[in-house]
């Protein structure tokens, strides 16, 4: 058969095919022949498409369902993401089981915290001074507005346009790369997760693992589009040698670094960044300008606390017993500059919620979303929002109760997020309290009110119940299919409704064991 030059067109060939610098390849008059002897490989379907996150529309609510449920549908997605974060969960498990004390450390970690927002005030004054007399210049901002525009001022004043990062949840919050790029300064990420999700122009999708969503085939086609990696290779190794070769250059003539922090201590003066690829250290000391942004819940009073929460952190985030870099930063190095801005961003309003007021405590080890089975399942896009996975739900309502109004409800309240935090925040209950508000605030839509309102008088009468639970049965058995299962019954389309047991457990009860009473 003659091969016409449409036919050994590249654009044609499965994507595994086209190697541009194979060795082994057969090159007959300017074409490769891919299907010549010793040259063939075999074929692989395409890999699974990544599910991207929830669709945003300004104040309007996040809808995390639909977001979840392509999450869902994208199968190999799901399996990865719900597998790789369990097995975080068992590895803080083992980590857990071999400190006697853990118990005890949890609870000291809680007294802290709430010892140290009860007295936020002074702390901050305290590590102000101290800080200050260490010669680091100290910034305070209401809000992230503020806290860009601080941010932007220094820079200004140095000339920097470029800057490197390590990861920090604050500076998503203050959509800090979006007013970056407005104001033409270059921000590159050095944490490799976050880097990937940069360079994907997507938000991190958990606190810790900022692409634990991506397979290594979507890693793959990123780091093609946009280092010019082979979009068939998906060796990590290969990969990240990829993005460090990409980036180095970058991070070596960055005009300036920042880094967010862990902890912050008031007696000191100093604050502590905990990284696994001391991405933090490079962004910290290669630039002569260092700048710090640090959530004011990030205080602890004295240098012995830090001992407690450094051996839960990395325990609790990825059980492994020790973050690789705990650096402590005390001040400007010879010739250099140091800078901390101090960020409100809605704190200070959250304190003064009686209910919520305790998920200032939260010191972002993510364990909470690793063992949350919504979570797992869905993705941390799905929420639409900075914080995801049961954190998010308790934090989120707090930036603006409209827009994130349906987040509460993404929580099956079985109560684990509360048993592996380590700092003991009472989250499950915190999510059922703000599914409360937000129905007090008329945040919640008429449909689930009424539903809500109407199984609220059914279970409140216990004969009601039983009366509607036999006509239910009975409804059910007779019913034609396409009424539960319709492309508008989410519900039906992943679950057959269970076969009805011909007794209920209380006429069970009232013939067996009633009359023994
Ligand atoms: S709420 Fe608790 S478990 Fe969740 S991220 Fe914060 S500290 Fe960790």
């Amino acid at each position: 058969m003659t091969m016409t030059p449409e036919r050994t067109d590249s654009a044609m060939l499965h994507s595994e095919l086209r190697v541009e610098c194979d060795p082994d390849a057969i090159i007959r008059d300017g074409h490769r022949l891919d299907h010549a002897e010793g040259t063939s490989k075999p074929l692989r379907p395409a890999p699974e498409p990544q599910p991207r996150g929830a669709k945003v529309r300004g104040n309007r609510p996040i809808d995390q369902q639909e977001a979840a449920a392509r999450f869902i549908a994208a199968t190999e997605h799901e399996k990865m993401h719900d597998e790789r974060l369990w097995d975080l969960r068992q590895k803080r498990d083992r980590e857990m089981h071999g400190i006697p004390e853990w118990e005890e450390l949890r609870s000291l970690a809680s007294a802290i915290k709430e010892h140290t927002l009860t007295h936020l005030d002074e702390y901050l004054d305290q590590f102000e001074a101290n800080a200050r007399s260490n010669g680091i210049h100290v910034h305070w901002a209401r809000d992230a507005a503020e806290h860009n525009k601080i941010v932007h001022g220094i820079l200004r004043d140095h000339r920097a346009t470029s800057l490197i990062k390590s990861k920090s949840m604050l500076t998503e919050e203050c959509g800090f790369r979006h007013y970056m790029a407005s104001v033409g300064i270059e921000v590159i990420e050095t944490d490799l997760g976050e880097r990937i999700q940069q360079l994907d122009n997507e938000d991190p999708s958990h606190v810790v693992v900022p692409a634990v969503h991506k397979l290594r085939t979507d890693v793959a086609e990123v780091f093609s589009h946009t280092i010019g990696t082979d979009p068939g290779n998906t060796d990590v190794h290969y990969l990240a040698e990829a993005q460090r070769e990409a980036t180095r250059p970058l991070i070596l003539n960055a005009d300036a670094g920042m880094t967010g922090a862990n902890f912050v201590v008031a007696e000191t003066g100093t604050f502590v960044v905990c990284t696994n690829e001391g991405n933090a250290d490079l962004s910290a000391n290669v630039p002569k300008l260092h700048i710090a942004s640090i959530g004011i819940e990030k205080i602890v009073p004295r240098l012995e606390h830090l001992a407690v929460f450094v051996r839960l952190l990395s325990r609790s985030a990825l059980g492994s017993p020790m973050t690789q870099y705990t650096s402590h930063f005390r001040g400007p190095r010879t010739g250099g500059e140091m800078h901390v801005v101090l960020v409100d961003n809605g704190r200070s309003e959250r304190l003064g919620l009686e209910e919520f007021w305790t998920s200032l405590k939260c010191i972002r080890c993510g364990a909470c979303m690793n063992t949350c089975p919504v979570y797992r399942r869905s993705g941390g896009l799905s929420y639409g929002a900075t914080y995801s996975g049961p954190i998010g739900l308790i934090i989120d309502p707090t930036f603006n109760a409209r827009k994130y109004s349906n987040l509460p409800f993404a929580s099956s309240l079985n109560g684990s997020c509360t048993n592996v935090c380590p700092v003991k925040i009472n989250i499950h209950e915190q999510i059922y309290a703000w599914r409360r508000v937000l129905v007090k605030q008329h945040e919640v839509p008429l449909a689930k009110k009424a539903a809500m309102k109407a199984a609220g008088v059914l279970l409140s009468r216990p004969a009601a119940y039983r009366a509607a639970i036999a006509s239910a049965d009975t409804a059910l058995a007779h019913l034609p299919r396409f009424v539960i299962y319709n492309g508008l019954n989410a519900w039906g389309k992943h679950r057959e409704v269970p076969h009805s047991p011909e007794q209920t457990f209380h006429s069970w009860y009232h013939a067996n064991r009633g009359a023994k009473r």
